[in-house]
């Protein structure tokens, strides 16, 4: 039906945020009176309410209602005018995220996009438009100091290091090779190397080359790295205003996200700093992606459209010809493999920075052999002199130890009785500070009782340990040693529960870069990214379980951590000349360990390589998961089952069945989640397209299947692709 020419009644397509696998996974007709350019923002009725809608160029047939009369189609609500549309490539993207990870176009379009928009009037929103078209005409960057009034002056001062920074031999032959290849690249390099000095620098670089160009830098976790944050927005407001740089993560309020993509859409925000979720922003000139630590498993997103932020950026560039780095000293091994030398198949370009800046050492890395340490002890003697030592010097010690509470499970001393939980597949962990049990799962948070439910016995005790028992254990083992000015020992505890509430976080860091404590006791959390500078010692109490973990990315995520928490010590030379990673371990002579301690992830990583390759496991081969949630195990598998079993009857799946390994339905990990039962099924395929096609012919089988009478007990199901957790 020709559309352009029939004013009142013209077809057009919109995409809406409708539910992941109902059957209108694509864009809606509604009738309009123009035919507004695809990628214009639109309001339209669904049902009783009124929707944000993104004008596609689906056509017509391709559009759900195609079977609808036209006299029967809804006009929209009204049209967002002011915004100019969404770009091609944006779209592009949208269009690509969605069918590679198996979800509706309209659920990626609209969780891209901030919910504020629909609620804005015309009014509000030119208005604040306006504003931001001032500061994207702004013709020459905003310059403090000196005047500069040539561009080759401008572009100087904007790519020059401020306060006389000279760049490393390193660094500047990592830049001149940025400068001078396309990319993608993988920035490998050593913690404290000067990595994001080498990021602002290539920002600098590409926005002194275009006036409008944008870029995008993205961290695993942006409350954990605000440091990152504040150096970006040193050294960039004052060249291109206030801004030029704005932040987009979750943790921002409906009307910042708004203000912060409105930024991004407009040109005003030259560059755009956020977490995973940015990766979808629309920056119509966006010309250089980074990825910072780009191994971290948070840019995988966990629910939804389960995409990888890293991945899709490298799409994001090819698709835009916009410039990728990826930075890590410890890459992803994904990363790490396309990186090998082209000859070999590589197609990232790998750039490294083997040394610290300056005259910082890598921490020693010691191993303490558990099995010649006094039975059931916790810290070991000589890891404790080591902290006291450090505490007398004035020096920070951080140890940690990857799990929250006080004691990951309560057991009765008389009977079996252990402190399940009623509704999951797992123990309530106990937490003395407030005496509950509480599941890490459903959230379920009991008073503990005062005996055992199951025998009356009033003598149940702790198992295990968790890092609130640690910092209790270290306290009363510091309790002699006093620091340089006579007082007593001061230790903090940082994990989730005692960052809970809002500022927490910052707050406790403040300390610790204030100097105001000795010993830091924390989880994972504080293990990443954080620029602490005065800490000499760190100790990982209990890093062991993950050697033999099931996952067979357990040995490449406790690697990363471990590395990643050694590059907190010694990041300040004046006191890094003695610093320490200390491990606590029963298998002091594993690979893993004999590779930290040479601070040699590329051997790490080629054996890891090695036996992926033998197993045929990513990054050799391609895997999907199915996950299904039911009120029983058996209506779960069945479900999953009966689709694979499916799969081999239909024509278009069976087709492929060839190039892909189906395995049975399983029970999840963690089988029970509050009292709901979840069960998975890998699909793997040494072709990713292979599996790509196959997922979406599967798709419609599995809704088929679905809909069978033996399966009306599933409540849910997703797949997952390239699923990170198995
Ligand atoms: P990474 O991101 O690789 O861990 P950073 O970029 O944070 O490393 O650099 C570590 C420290 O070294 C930072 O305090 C940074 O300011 C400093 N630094 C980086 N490059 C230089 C340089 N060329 N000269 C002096 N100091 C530098
Ligand atoms: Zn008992
Ligand atoms: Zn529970």
């Amino acid at each position: 039906m020709p559309q352009a020419s029939a004013p009142p009644t013209s077809q057009i397509q919109v995409l809406v945020h409708t539910p992941a696998y109902s059957q209108m996974a694509s864009a809606l007709s509604y009738l309009s009176s123009e035919v507004p350019p695809p990628g214009t923002l639109v309001r339209v009725p669904l049902g009783q309410r009124e929707l944000l809608g993104v004008v596609w160029d689906d056509s017509p047939a391709q559009a759900q209602q195609s079977t609808v009369e036209p006299a029967k189609l809804r006009p929209i609500a009204g049209v967002l005018t002011s915004l100019p549309p969404l770009s091609s490539h944006w779209r592009s993207l949208i269009s690509f995220a969605a069918s590679y990870y198996q979800r509706a176009k309209g659920e990626v379009a609209l969780a891209a996009l901030p919910p504020q928009l629909r609620d804005l009037s015309q009014v509000q929103l030119g208005r604040k438009l306006k504003k931001l078209a001032k500061i994207a005409n702004q013709p020459t960057p905003v310059t403090t100091g000196v005047a500069a009034d040539t561009t080759a002056a401008l572009q100087q001062a904007a790519v020059a290091a401020p306060h006389g920074v000279v760049l490393s031999a390193e660094q500047t032959v990592a830049i001149d090779q940025f400068r001078n290849h396309n990319g993608p690249f993988l920035l490998f390099g050593a913690t404290g190397s000067g990595k994001t000095e080498v990021f602002m620098h290539c920002t600098a670089e590409l926005l002194a080359a275009s006036p409008q160009a944008q870029a995008l830098v993205m961290v695993p976790e942006i409350n954990l790295t605000p440091q990152l944050e504040e150096r970006f927005k040193a050294r960039f407001y004052s060249l291109y205003g206030m801004e030029a740089v704005v932040s987009m993560h979750s943790g921002m309020t409906p009307a910042q996200r708004l203000n912060s993509w409105l930024a991004a859409h407009s040109g005003a925000a030259r560059i755009v700093l956020g977490t995973r979720m940015a990766v979808f922003a629309s920056m119509p000139q966006l010309k250089l992606i980074i990825v910072d630590e780009e191994h971290d498993p948070s840019y995988k997103s966990g629910e939804g459209a389960r995409y990888s932020a890293r991945d899709l950026a490298i799409y994001r560039g090819h698709l835009e010809g916009a410039k990728v780095m990826l930075g890590s000293a410890t890459p992803s091994l994904e990363s790490w493999h396309h990186s090998r030398p082209a000859p070999e198949g590589g197609r990232y370009h790998r750039l490294e920075m083997p040394s610290r800046v300056g005259s910082g050492q890598l921490p020693l890395v010691r191993r303490v052999d558990m099995n010649h340490q006094p039975k059931a002890c916790i810290i070991s003697p000589p890891l404790l002199a080591a902290i006291a030592e450090r505490i007398a010097r004035g020096e920070q010690s951080m140890v940690f130890l990857n799990r929250r509470g006080y004691a990951p499970v309560l057991q009765c001393t008389d009977c079996d009785w252990k402190s399940e939980c009623p509704h999951c597949s797992a123990y309530r962990v106990y937490h003395k500070i407030d005496r509950t049990l509480r599941c890490h799962h459903c959230g379920l948070s009991e008073r503990v009782p005062r005996a055992c439910p199951a025998c009356g016995n009033p003598d149940i005790a702790p198992m295990g340990r968790g890092t609130e028992r640690l910092e209790e254990h270290l306290a009363e083992l510091l309790v002699q040693v006093h620091r340089p000015d006579g007082q007593p020992v001061r230790i903090v505890r940082i994990d989730a529960d005692t960052t809970r509430l809002k500022g927490a976080l910052e707050s406790q860091l403040a300390q610790v870069h204030a100097g105001d404590v000795d010993v830091l006791v924390g989880t994972q959390m504080i293990a990443k990214g954080h620029d602490f500078r005065r800490i000499t010692l760190v100790a990982a109490v209990n890093p062991d379980n993950a050697l033999f973990s099931s996952d067979f990315r357990a040995p490449e995520r406790l690697f990363s951590l471990l590395m990643q928490a050694a590059g907190r010590a010694g990041r300040d030379s004046a006191v890094a000349g003695s610093s320490e990673m200390w491990l606590q371990t029963f298998h002091p002579t594993h690979p893993l360990y004999e590779s930290l301690k040479k601070h040699d992830y590329p051997t790490f990583a080629a054996s890891q390589l090695k036996e992926r390759r033998q197993a045929a496991m990513p990054p050799f081969s391609f895997q999907a998961l199915v996950r299904s949630e039911a009120r029983t195990q058996e209506t779960a598998q069945g479900f999953l089952n009966a689709a694979s079993q499916a799969a081999g009857e239909q024509n278009d799946t069976a087709a492929l069945l060839a190039h892909l390994t189906r395995y049975p339905a399983v029970p999840m990990g963690i089988a029970r989640i509050a009292n709901i039962e979840r069960a998975q099924m890998l699909i793997e395929s040494p072709s990713r397209a292979a599996l790509q096609k196959f997922l979406n012919a599967w798709q419609i089988v599995l809704h088929q299947t679905r809909a069978l009478p033996e399966c009306k007990g599933v409540l849910r199901w997703a797949i997952d692709v390239d699923p990170l957790n198995i």
